[in-house]
Protein backbone atom coordinates (compact mmCIF):
# COMPACT_ATOMS: atom_id res chain seq x y z
CA UNK A 1 0.00 0.00 0.00
CA UNK A 2 1.72 3.41 -1.01
CA UNK A 3 2.62 5.58 2.12
CA UNK A 4 2.80 9.05 2.97
CA UNK A 5 4.62 11.13 5.21
CA UNK A 6 3.69 15.05 5.74
CA UNK A 7 5.90 17.96 7.29
CA UNK A 8 3.67 20.61 8.73
CA UNK A 9 5.13 24.10 9.85
CA UNK A 10 3.32 27.21 10.80
CA UNK A 11 0.56 28.01 12.29
CA UNK A 12 -3.16 25.87 12.75
CA UNK A 13 -4.41 26.84 9.66
CA UNK A 14 -1.33 24.57 7.76
CA UNK A 15 -2.19 21.75 10.59
CA UNK A 16 -6.05 21.71 9.62
CA UNK A 17 -4.58 21.98 6.10
CA UNK A 18 -2.54 18.68 6.65
CA UNK A 19 -5.01 17.31 8.32
CA UNK A 20 -7.09 17.46 5.10
CA UNK A 21 -4.54 15.88 2.98
CA UNK A 22 -3.85 13.21 4.92
CA UNK A 23 -7.89 12.58 5.29
CA UNK A 24 -7.87 12.42 1.21
CA UNK A 25 -4.95 10.49 0.37
CA UNK A 26 -6.42 8.06 3.31
CA UNK A 27 -9.53 8.18 1.59
CA UNK A 28 -7.65 7.22 -1.83
CA UNK A 29 -6.12 3.83 -0.27
CA UNK A 30 -2.67 5.58 1.22
CA UNK A 31 -1.63 4.98 4.62
CA UNK A 32 0.21 7.46 6.71
CA UNK A 33 4.15 6.66 7.57
CA UNK A 34 5.07 7.12 10.90
CA UNK A 35 8.82 8.08 9.19
CA UNK A 36 9.67 10.28 6.31
CA UNK A 37 12.35 7.68 5.10
CA UNK A 38 9.54 5.01 4.64
CA UNK A 39 7.01 7.16 2.71
CA UNK A 40 6.88 7.42 -1.48
CA UNK A 41 5.66 10.66 -0.98
CA UNK A 42 6.70 13.21 1.37
CA UNK A 43 4.87 16.37 2.18
CA UNK A 44 6.32 19.74 3.04
CA UNK A 45 3.60 22.05 3.95
CA UNK A 46 5.25 25.21 4.38
CA UNK A 47 4.92 28.47 6.71
CA UNK A 48 6.38 32.42 4.66
CA UNK A 49 5.41 34.60 8.00
CA UNK A 50 8.61 34.49 9.13
CA UNK A 51 12.16 33.93 7.80
CA UNK A 52 12.74 31.69 10.78
CA UNK A 53 9.76 29.35 9.47
CA UNK A 54 10.74 29.37 5.65
CA UNK A 55 14.83 28.57 6.99
CA UNK A 56 13.31 25.34 8.57
CA UNK A 57 11.28 24.78 5.24
CA UNK A 58 14.80 24.73 3.44
CA UNK A 59 16.38 22.70 6.09
CA UNK A 60 14.05 19.88 5.19
CA UNK A 61 14.44 20.15 1.74
CA UNK A 62 17.54 19.92 2.20
CA UNK A 63 17.58 16.42 3.91
CA UNK A 64 15.09 15.25 1.17
CA UNK A 65 17.34 16.05 -1.27
CA UNK A 66 20.37 14.31 0.06
CA UNK A 67 18.39 11.09 0.22
CA UNK A 68 17.43 11.79 -3.36
CA UNK A 69 21.21 11.87 -4.02
CA UNK A 70 21.83 8.54 -2.32
CA UNK A 71 19.27 6.62 -4.70
CA UNK A 72 16.07 6.58 -2.63
CA UNK A 73 13.10 6.62 -4.48
CA UNK A 74 10.08 8.77 -3.76
CA UNK A 75 7.91 11.86 -5.13
CA UNK A 76 8.78 15.44 -3.39
CA UNK A 77 5.74 17.81 -3.01
CA UNK A 78 5.79 21.53 -1.41
CA UNK A 79 2.09 23.21 -0.21
CA UNK A 80 1.43 25.72 1.67
CA UNK A 81 2.33 29.58 2.11
CA UNK A 82 5.87 29.49 -0.18
CA UNK A 83 4.05 28.74 -2.97
CA UNK A 84 2.65 32.11 -4.98
CA UNK A 85 0.44 31.83 -7.80
CA UNK A 86 4.21 31.95 -9.87
CA UNK A 87 6.53 28.93 -9.08
CA UNK A 88 9.72 29.50 -11.58
CA UNK A 89 11.84 31.11 -8.65
CA UNK A 90 11.16 27.87 -6.92
CA UNK A 91 11.66 25.49 -9.61
CA UNK A 92 14.97 26.88 -10.12
CA UNK A 93 16.15 27.00 -6.61
CA UNK A 94 14.73 23.54 -5.88
CA UNK A 95 14.43 21.85 -9.26
CA UNK A 96 14.10 18.10 -7.19
CA UNK A 97 10.87 19.07 -6.12
CA UNK A 98 8.55 17.06 -7.86
CA UNK A 99 5.10 19.43 -7.40
CA UNK A 100 4.30 22.19 -5.85
CA UNK A 101 0.94 23.37 -4.84
CA UNK A 102 -0.62 26.30 -3.01
CA UNK A 103 -2.38 26.40 0.39
CA UNK A 104 -6.01 24.50 0.01
CA UNK A 105 -5.07 23.09 -3.16
CA UNK A 106 -4.27 19.74 -2.93
CA UNK A 107 -5.00 18.21 -6.09
CA UNK A 108 -1.97 18.71 -7.67
CA UNK A 109 -0.04 17.07 -5.35
CA UNK A 110 -2.56 14.18 -5.86
CA UNK A 111 -1.96 14.37 -9.94
CA UNK A 112 1.30 14.08 -9.34
CA UNK A 113 1.59 11.28 -6.60
CA UNK A 114 -0.25 9.07 -9.22
CA UNK A 115 -3.40 9.11 -7.13
CA UNK A 116 -6.47 8.85 -9.32
CA UNK A 117 -9.66 9.09 -8.34
CA UNK A 118 -13.36 8.85 -10.09
CA UNK A 119 -14.18 12.44 -10.22
CA UNK A 120 -17.88 11.11 -11.24
CA UNK A 121 -17.68 10.41 -7.44
CA UNK A 122 -19.41 14.00 -7.10
CA UNK A 123 -17.16 16.25 -4.61
CA UNK A 124 -14.24 15.36 -3.18
CA UNK A 125 -12.53 17.64 -0.60
CA UNK A 126 -15.96 19.69 0.33
CA UNK A 127 -16.50 16.07 1.66
CA UNK A 128 -13.37 15.04 3.41
CA UNK A 129 -12.82 15.15 6.98
CA UNK A 130 -9.90 14.84 8.93
CA UNK A 131 -9.86 11.97 11.53
CA UNK A 132 -9.70 13.40 14.72
CA UNK A 133 -7.01 12.35 17.09
CA UNK A 134 -8.54 13.84 20.72
CA UNK A 135 -10.80 16.12 21.77
CA UNK A 136 -9.51 19.24 20.08
CA UNK A 137 -10.13 20.10 16.76
CA UNK A 138 -9.75 22.80 14.45
CA UNK A 139 -11.76 23.92 11.52
CA UNK A 140 -10.75 26.54 8.54
CA UNK A 141 -14.09 28.52 7.95
CA UNK A 142 -13.18 31.31 5.93
CA UNK A 143 -9.97 31.26 3.94
CA UNK A 144 -7.31 34.39 2.52
CA UNK A 145 -7.33 37.58 3.58
CA UNK A 146 -8.63 41.01 1.39
CA UNK A 147 -6.66 43.45 4.60
CA UNK A 148 -3.62 43.51 2.88
CA UNK A 149 -1.09 44.98 5.63
CA UNK A 150 1.92 46.02 4.31
CA UNK A 151 4.99 43.42 6.40
CA UNK A 152 2.00 40.38 5.56
CA UNK A 153 2.37 37.63 2.86
CA UNK A 154 -0.31 36.12 3.72
CA UNK A 155 -2.81 37.16 0.99
CA UNK A 156 -0.38 36.80 -1.77
CA UNK A 157 -0.20 33.48 -0.99
CA UNK A 158 -3.53 32.58 -0.07
CA UNK A 159 -5.91 34.82 -2.13
CA UNK A 160 -9.25 36.49 -1.14
CA UNK A 161 -11.16 35.65 1.83
CA UNK A 162 -13.37 32.81 0.84
CA UNK A 163 -15.99 31.56 3.06
CA UNK A 164 -16.85 27.98 3.43
CA UNK A 165 -20.97 27.43 3.17
CA UNK A 166 -22.36 27.00 6.32
CA UNK A 167 -23.44 23.06 5.78
CA UNK A 168 -20.17 22.63 4.78
CA UNK A 169 -18.73 23.80 8.30
CA UNK A 170 -21.98 22.15 10.17
CA UNK A 171 -21.40 18.94 8.21
CA UNK A 172 -17.52 18.81 9.50
CA UNK A 173 -19.09 20.10 13.43
CA UNK A 174 -21.22 16.45 12.88
CA UNK A 175 -18.24 14.80 11.77
CA UNK A 176 -15.97 15.59 14.25
CA UNK A 177 -18.57 15.38 17.03
CA UNK A 178 -19.88 12.02 16.30
CA UNK A 179 -15.94 10.74 16.59
CA UNK A 180 -15.18 12.47 20.06
CA UNK A 181 -14.24 15.73 19.63
CA UNK A 182 -15.47 18.20 22.57
CA UNK A 183 -14.17 21.89 21.08
CA UNK A 184 -13.96 23.04 17.95
CA UNK A 185 -12.12 26.08 17.12
CA UNK A 186 -13.01 27.96 13.76
CA UNK A 187 -10.03 29.54 11.79
CA UNK A 188 -9.18 32.70 9.81
CA UNK A 189 -6.76 34.67 8.79
CA UNK A 190 -9.58 37.31 10.21
CA UNK A 191 -12.51 34.86 11.42
CA UNK A 192 -15.03 37.56 11.37
CA UNK A 193 -14.66 38.20 7.85
CA UNK A 194 -16.82 34.64 7.63
CA UNK A 195 -20.09 35.53 5.15
CA UNK A 196 -18.81 38.82 3.97
CA UNK A 197 -18.24 36.75 0.31
CA UNK A 198 -21.44 34.61 0.76
CA UNK A 199 -24.35 34.87 -1.10
CA UNK A 200 -27.83 32.48 -1.91
CA UNK A 201 -28.95 30.84 0.47
CA UNK A 202 -25.76 31.84 2.86
CA UNK A 203 -26.09 35.65 1.99
CA UNK A 204 -26.11 37.55 5.24
CA UNK A 205 -24.80 34.92 7.11
CA UNK A 206 -21.35 35.93 10.03
CA UNK A 207 -19.74 34.30 12.87
CA UNK A 208 -22.13 34.85 15.07
CA UNK A 209 -24.31 32.37 12.18
CA UNK A 210 -22.28 29.43 12.55
CA UNK A 211 -21.96 30.05 16.69
CA UNK A 212 -25.60 29.46 16.57
CA UNK A 213 -25.56 26.45 13.93
CA UNK A 214 -22.89 24.56 16.45
CA UNK A 215 -25.15 25.14 19.76
CA UNK A 216 -27.50 22.89 18.32
CA UNK A 217 -24.67 20.26 17.47
CA UNK A 218 -24.45 17.40 20.42
CA UNK A 219 -21.34 16.67 22.01
CA UNK A 220 -19.62 20.09 21.40
CA UNK A 221 -19.14 21.23 24.71
CA UNK A 222 -17.00 24.56 23.74
CA UNK A 223 -16.44 26.54 20.59
CA UNK A 224 -13.65 28.99 19.80
CA UNK A 225 -12.40 31.54 17.32
CA UNK A 226 -9.29 32.60 15.94
CA UNK A 227 -7.74 35.17 15.03
CA UNK A 228 -10.15 38.42 15.51
CA UNK A 229 -9.47 41.54 13.37
CA UNK A 230 -10.72 44.59 14.82
CA UNK A 231 -12.40 46.63 12.00
CA UNK A 232 -14.59 43.17 11.40
CA UNK A 233 -15.68 42.37 15.09
CA UNK A 234 -19.21 43.14 14.87
CA UNK A 235 -21.51 43.90 18.05
CA UNK A 236 -23.35 41.24 17.04
CA UNK A 237 -20.15 38.76 16.94
CA UNK A 238 -19.70 40.03 20.18
CA UNK A 239 -23.50 39.64 21.70
CA UNK A 240 -22.88 35.85 20.71
CA UNK A 241 -19.85 35.29 22.23
CA UNK A 242 -20.92 36.48 25.48
CA UNK A 243 -24.64 35.04 25.18
CA UNK A 244 -23.80 31.58 23.63
CA UNK A 245 -23.15 29.11 26.51
CA UNK A 246 -20.79 27.22 24.19
CA UNK A 247 -18.90 30.19 23.16
CA UNK A 248 -15.81 30.32 25.23
CA UNK A 249 -15.30 34.15 26.09
CA UNK A 250 -11.56 33.81 24.54
CA UNK A 251 -10.37 36.72 21.78
CA UNK A 252 -7.14 36.80 20.38
CA UNK A 253 -6.98 40.23 18.65
CA UNK A 254 -3.74 41.13 17.06
CA UNK A 255 -3.29 44.97 17.98
CA UNK A 256 0.54 44.85 16.14
CA UNK A 257 1.10 48.33 17.57
CA UNK A 258 -0.14 50.78 19.95
CA UNK A 259 1.05 54.06 17.91
CA UNK A 260 -1.15 55.37 15.05
CA UNK A 261 1.29 56.19 12.74
CA UNK A 262 2.67 52.82 12.70
CA UNK A 263 -0.38 51.33 12.43
CA UNK A 264 -0.79 53.52 9.32
CA UNK A 265 2.42 52.54 8.20
CA UNK A 266 1.32 48.88 8.18
CA UNK A 267 -2.10 49.99 6.76
CA UNK A 268 -3.29 47.70 9.30
CA UNK A 269 -6.90 50.08 8.76
CA UNK A 270 -7.97 51.08 12.64
CA UNK A 271 -6.51 53.48 14.95
CA UNK A 272 -5.54 52.88 18.52
CA UNK A 273 -8.80 54.28 19.77
CA UNK A 274 -10.98 52.52 17.47
CA UNK A 275 -8.96 48.75 18.99
CA UNK A 276 -9.67 50.39 22.26
CA UNK A 277 -13.33 51.16 21.88
CA UNK A 278 -13.29 47.35 20.96
CA UNK A 279 -12.13 46.17 23.35
CA UNK A 280 -14.11 48.13 26.29
CA UNK A 281 -17.47 46.76 24.11
CA UNK A 282 -15.89 43.37 24.64
CA UNK A 283 -15.09 44.08 28.41
CA UNK A 284 -18.17 45.77 29.15
CA UNK A 285 -20.39 42.40 27.89
CA UNK A 286 -17.58 39.99 29.33
CA UNK A 287 -15.65 41.59 32.73
CA UNK A 288 -14.03 37.80 32.93
CA UNK A 289 -13.12 37.65 29.47
CA UNK A 290 -9.50 36.44 28.35
CA UNK A 291 -7.64 38.56 25.73
CA UNK A 292 -4.37 37.43 23.62
CA UNK A 293 -2.72 40.05 21.22
CA UNK A 294 -0.06 39.69 18.66
CA UNK A 295 2.85 42.75 18.66
CA UNK A 296 5.59 43.54 16.06
CA UNK A 297 8.53 45.39 17.75
CA UNK A 298 11.06 46.83 15.25
CA UNK A 299 8.76 47.32 12.47
CA UNK A 300 10.25 50.07 9.58
CA UNK A 301 10.56 53.41 10.74
CA UNK A 302 9.49 52.60 14.29
CA UNK A 303 10.53 54.86 16.93
CA UNK A 304 11.49 54.84 20.78
CA UNK A 305 8.18 56.77 21.03
CA UNK A 306 6.44 55.02 18.93
CA UNK A 307 7.38 51.85 20.92
CA UNK A 308 6.60 53.19 24.47
CA UNK A 309 3.22 53.59 23.17
CA UNK A 310 2.82 50.09 22.14
CA UNK A 311 4.00 49.53 25.60
CA UNK A 312 1.58 52.01 27.23
CA UNK A 313 -1.10 50.44 25.58
CA UNK A 314 0.04 46.95 26.41
CA UNK A 315 0.09 47.97 30.47
CA UNK A 316 -3.39 49.63 29.88
CA UNK A 317 -5.50 47.20 28.47
CA UNK A 318 -3.60 43.84 30.73
CA UNK A 319 -3.65 41.05 28.44
CA UNK A 320 -3.75 37.76 29.42
CA UNK A 321 -1.36 36.84 26.64
CA UNK A 322 1.19 38.49 24.01
CA UNK A 323 2.42 36.88 21.06
CA UNK A 324 5.57 39.55 20.30
CA UNK A 325 8.03 38.84 17.14
CA UNK A 326 10.10 41.34 15.89
CA UNK A 327 9.77 42.20 11.85
CA UNK A 328 11.63 40.19 9.32
CA UNK A 329 11.03 41.52 5.88
CA UNK A 330 9.08 39.48 3.67
CA UNK A 331 10.11 39.14 -0.13
CA UNK A 332 6.78 40.04 -2.33
CA UNK A 333 5.57 42.43 -0.10
CA UNK A 334 4.53 46.19 -0.23
CA UNK A 335 6.98 46.99 2.97
CA UNK A 336 9.89 45.07 1.55
CA UNK A 337 9.82 47.02 -1.53
CA UNK A 338 8.98 50.35 -0.28
CA UNK A 339 9.65 50.28 3.88
CA UNK A 340 13.37 49.63 4.41
CA UNK A 341 13.80 47.58 7.46
CA UNK A 342 16.31 49.97 9.17
CA UNK A 343 15.39 49.46 12.81
CA UNK A 344 19.17 47.95 14.09
CA UNK A 345 18.70 44.13 15.47
CA UNK A 346 19.98 44.72 18.66
CA UNK A 347 17.20 47.57 19.23
CA UNK A 348 15.01 44.95 18.04
CA UNK A 349 16.34 42.38 20.47
CA UNK A 350 15.59 44.76 23.24
CA UNK A 351 12.34 45.56 22.75
CA UNK A 352 11.50 41.84 22.26
CA UNK A 353 12.64 41.83 25.59
CA UNK A 354 10.69 44.48 27.02
CA UNK A 355 7.41 42.61 25.60
CA UNK A 356 8.33 39.08 26.73
CA UNK A 357 8.78 40.65 30.49
CA UNK A 358 5.38 42.47 29.77
CA UNK A 359 3.49 39.42 29.00
CA UNK A 360 5.43 37.76 31.51
CA UNK A 361 4.16 40.26 34.54
CA UNK A 362 0.35 40.61 33.25
CA UNK A 363 -0.18 36.69 32.42
CA UNK A 364 1.27 35.93 36.19
CA UNK A 365 -0.85 38.61 37.17
CA UNK A 366 -4.06 37.70 36.06
CA UNK A 367 -3.08 33.51 36.45
CA UNK A 368 -2.52 34.22 40.06
CA UNK A 369 -5.89 35.32 40.68
CA UNK A 370 -7.13 32.04 39.83
CA UNK A 371 -5.28 30.71 42.61
CA UNK A 372 -8.09 28.95 45.24
CA UNK A 373 -11.17 28.84 42.55
CA UNK A 374 -12.57 26.19 40.71
CA UNK A 375 -12.28 26.22 37.00
CA UNK A 376 -13.96 24.05 34.34
CA UNK A 377 -11.16 22.10 32.11
CA UNK A 378 -11.22 20.22 29.02
CA UNK A 379 -8.93 17.21 29.57
CA UNK A 380 -6.99 16.94 26.37
CA UNK A 381 -4.57 14.18 26.82
CA UNK A 382 -3.25 12.40 29.54
CA UNK A 383 0.38 11.09 30.15
CA UNK A 384 1.79 8.84 33.11
CA UNK A 385 -0.99 9.99 35.24
CA UNK A 386 -0.93 13.79 34.83
CA UNK A 387 -3.64 15.57 33.09
CA UNK A 388 -3.80 18.20 30.54
CA UNK A 389 -6.49 20.38 29.36
CA UNK A 390 -7.72 24.19 29.06
CA UNK A 391 -10.11 26.26 30.54
CA UNK A 392 -12.16 28.95 28.94
CA UNK A 393 -10.13 31.40 28.35
CA UNK A 394 -7.09 29.00 26.69
CA UNK A 395 -5.03 28.81 29.81
CA UNK A 396 -3.02 25.31 30.33
CA UNK A 397 -3.74 22.97 33.46
CA UNK A 398 -2.11 20.72 34.83
CA UNK A 399 -3.44 17.74 37.63
CA UNK A 400 -3.44 14.60 38.56
CA UNK A 401 -5.97 12.38 37.17
CA UNK A 402 -6.72 8.93 35.12
CA UNK A 403 -6.69 8.15 31.17
CA UNK A 404 -10.67 8.42 30.77
CA UNK A 405 -11.20 11.55 32.03
CA UNK A 406 -9.69 12.88 28.26
CA UNK A 407 -12.60 14.49 26.52
CA UNK A 408 -14.14 15.29 29.53
CA UNK A 409 -14.76 18.58 31.50
CA UNK A 410 -13.96 18.48 34.98
CA UNK A 411 -13.72 21.16 37.74
CA UNK A 412 -10.33 21.81 39.33
CA UNK A 413 -9.46 24.07 42.05
CA UNK A 414 -6.19 25.92 41.00
CA UNK A 415 -3.06 25.36 43.43
CA UNK A 416 -0.43 27.49 41.55
CA UNK A 417 0.08 29.65 38.47
CA UNK A 418 2.65 30.75 36.66
CA UNK A 419 2.66 33.21 33.48
CA UNK A 420 2.35 29.63 31.44
CA UNK A 421 0.23 27.65 33.23
CA UNK A 422 -1.63 26.07 36.00
CA UNK A 423 -1.57 23.34 38.68
CA UNK A 424 -4.54 22.36 40.39
CA UNK A 425 -6.25 18.71 41.74
CA UNK A 426 -9.77 17.55 40.78
CA UNK A 427 -12.42 19.62 42.44
CA UNK A 428 -15.68 17.59 41.89
CA UNK A 429 -17.75 15.68 39.76
CA UNK A 430 -17.31 15.65 35.85
CA UNK A 431 -19.74 17.91 35.08
CA UNK A 432 -19.86 16.75 30.97
CA UNK A 433 -18.94 13.21 30.57
CA UNK A 434 -18.40 11.14 27.34
CA UNK A 435 -16.69 8.01 28.85
S1 LIG B 1 -5.04 40.83 8.53
FE1 LIG B 1 -3.05 41.63 7.84
S2 LIG B 1 -1.56 40.43 9.05
FE2 LIG B 1 -3.49 39.29 9.15
S3 LIG B 1 -3.38 37.79 7.47
FE3 LIG B 1 -4.45 39.62 6.68
S4 LIG B 1 -2.84 40.86 5.72
FE4 LIG B 1 -1.82 39.36 7.07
Amino acid sequence: MPAFHIWTLGCQMNVADSLKLAAGLERLGWTEAAEYTEAGLVVINTCSVRQHAEDRAYGRLHTLRQRREAGAQFQIAVMGCMVGPKTDDLQRRFPFVDVWARPQEFDPILAKAGVVRDASEGEFWTETFATPTGPTAYIPVVHGCDKFCTYCIVPLRRGRERSRPIVDVLAEVRHLAEHGVREVTLLGQTVEAYGHDLGGADAGADLATLFEGIERIDGIARTRFLTSYPKDMTDRIIDAVADLPKVCEHFNIPVQSGDDAVLARMRRGYSVAEYEERVARIRSRMPDVALATDVIVGSPGETDEEFRNTVGLLERTGFDVIHVAAYSPRPGTFAYRNQPDDVPTEVKRERLQVIEALHAASAGRINARLVGRSVEVLVEREQEGRLTGRIRGGQLVHFDGYRNLVGNLVDVSVTEATPWSLQGQQAGALSFSVV
